[in-house]
């Protein structure tokens, strides 16, 4: 069985008041909290074997060589990537959409190419490709969200076409929740000949991710979404696209020779990990997936979707409540936007806070979205496996107590 209870307990700020009041933490698709597990490895490597990787001889060196790269393995595992040759460590996955953007595009894209996105993008698998398209000339186009919060699919006839170079799509939407049909989508991508590269910094915490099952060509995701530390992100790319590719970043530990006019480049996945990378991070984040691994994917999951059904049950229940984004569970994640009616979504958020609970209000880095859906903000409730049914309870009523504070000074005013 799922058991809530012991995981709270292995997450220490859990157990904190805000503002007098148990912190209900509702805002993990923008951070997630971390287990003692993960702030454990940072204070080990720290006190026990701090070192500069691949370059020492001395004993700290190889220790902190060693754990840096089995976590190369383990993140390689945990996506079912073929070989950890595939996996780049980054600092978060806008770094790794603005590499694979800048190593691949310059050289692959010209005037002409299409790079085929959606409406429902983060601004970080969005602008890379604004650069990217002005520095090439290549253009770029969307496939539509419907009014349910769906991608038009239908659309992907129209506008697939051999000028397609590359379709980046996000797994997972961070403001609707949408999961997105990312294997129906490889394969129309694939057959006019794109690359499919998939924004899963949303997907990757949440869902099992397989990158064989959905036959991306490239996978970008965050460990600070995921338990683990902020400032490691990952770069998953097919062997063969990694060798091709030119370096992003240039400096220590992605040559092989230096001379002074010019270099040759390390073997991959070290051609893109230029310079000393955040060691005690990447370790920590081992912690986060093995714990990860011991939940079980399917088992979050599911532990999600039941939450993310209580959370839509709830909330359609209050007054004046507005919701964004697909009802159908198994077309979702537990990203929840809503609004209330008249009421601006960081004023809510700000009631919200005072009652203890923390959830996301604003664009969400989202700005063409927001658009899509006529509104400035949203707020947004965010699950993950710590969170509780009884933790929803404290929000609905926050939420009418944000309602009824609000009709007071409405009243008071007139
Ligand atoms: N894509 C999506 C769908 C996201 O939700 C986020 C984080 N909000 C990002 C990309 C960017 O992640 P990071 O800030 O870790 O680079």
């Amino acid at each position: 069985m799922f058991d809530v209870k012991r995981i709270r307990a292995d997450f220490p700020i859990l157990n904190r008041k805000v503002h007098d009041k148990p912190l209900v933490y509702l805002d993990n698709a923008a951070t997630t909290q971390k287990p003692r597990q993960v702030i454990d490895a940072l204070v080990n490597y720290y006190s026990r074997y701090n070192a500069n990787i691949h370059r020492g001889i001395h004993a700290l060196a190889e220790e902190a060589t060693m754990a840096y790269e089995h976590v190369r393995e383990e993140t390689a595992q945990f996506i079912h990537a073929p070989s950890s040759r595939s996996i780049v460590f980054t600092r978060n996955t806008t770094e790794s959409i603005n590499l694979f953007a800048n190593a691949w595009g310059r050289s692959n894209l010209k005037p002409g190419d299409q790079i085929l996105l959606s409406e429902m993008e983060h601004h970080s698998n969005l602008v890379p490709w604004q650069l990217i398209a002005k520095a090439t000339g290549a253009t770029l186009a969307f496939v539509p969200v419907t009014d349910e919060g769906r991608l038009e699919l239908g659309a992907l006839d129209r506008l697939l076409t051999p000028r397609t170079k590359l379709v980046a799509i996000t797994h997972m939407s961070n403001v609707l929740g949408t999961i997105n049909p990312i294997a129906d989508i490889a394969q129309a991508a694939h057959r006019v000949g794109a690359l499919m590269l998939v924004d899963g910094a949303q997907s990757v915490p949440h869902l099992p991710v397989d990158v064989q099952r959905l036959d991306c060509d490239v996978l970008a995701f965050s460990s600070h979404k995921m338990l683990g530390p902020t400032g490691v992100g990952v770069l998953y790319a097919r062997e063969e696209l990694l060798e091709s590719m030119d370096p992003f970043l240039g400096g220590g530990e992605m040559i092989s020779d230096v001379q002074l006019t010019a270099s040759t480049w390390n073997e991959i996945p070290w051609k893109f990990e230029a310079g000393t990378p955040n060691i005690a991070d990447v370790i920590a984040f081992g912690e986060a997936l093995a714990y990860l691994h011991r939940a079980g994917m399917s088992a979050i999951n599911a532990h999600e979707r039941e939450l993310t059904g209580y959370l839509l049950k709830r909330l359609s229940e209050v007054d004046g409540v507005t919701l964004y984004g697909p009802r159908q569970l198994s077309e979702r994640g537990g990203a929840v936007s809503f609004n209330l009616n008249g009421l601006h979504p960081h004023d809510v958020g700000t009631v919200l806070d005072a009652e203890g609970v923390a959830v996301r209000a604003g664009h969400h880095c989202a700005k063409p979205l927001m658009r899509h859906l006529e509104v400035a903000a949203t707020v947004r409730a965010s699950v993950y496996l710590y969170n509780t049914t009884e933790e929803i309870d404290r929000l609905i009523e926050a939420i009418r107590a944000t309602q009824a504070f609000f009709a007071r000074s409405a009243h008071a005013k007139v």
